[in-house]
């Protein structure tokens, strides 16, 4: 009868147990770095859908991861992006 119930808890809540996880990824428009970061792949389609700002969805990550975030999903999107690693935010704030 039951639904098949393996292990436990799915509440669809954001809890720490073993959600999927993606990659998201930008090269720096200065320097060509990548870099790149892992996330839950439904918090980032959450935030791609502009279901929760970015805040909302990644509410642990740096201000750095952030901003990355932000770039890959404008350019997932089709939109202005303009990448660079926090090195060279760095260095143009020197200039
Ligand atoms: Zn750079």
């Amino acid at each position: 009868m039951g639904l098949p119930s393996a292990t436990g808890r799915n509440q669809g809540g954001l809890g720490m147990q073993t959600l999927l996880t993606t990659e998201a990824a930008a090269q720096c428009r200065n320097c060509h770095a990548v870099n790149g970061i892992d996330i839950v792949a439904e918090s980032f389609r959450a935030y791609i859908e502009g279901a929760a700002n970015v805040q909302e969805a990644f509410p642990s990550l740096s201000a750095d991861h952030r901003e990355l975030l932000m770039q890959v999903a404008r350019r997932m999107r089709g939109e202005f992006h303009w990448y660079l690693c926090p090195e060279c935010w760095e260095k143009m704030g020197e200039a």
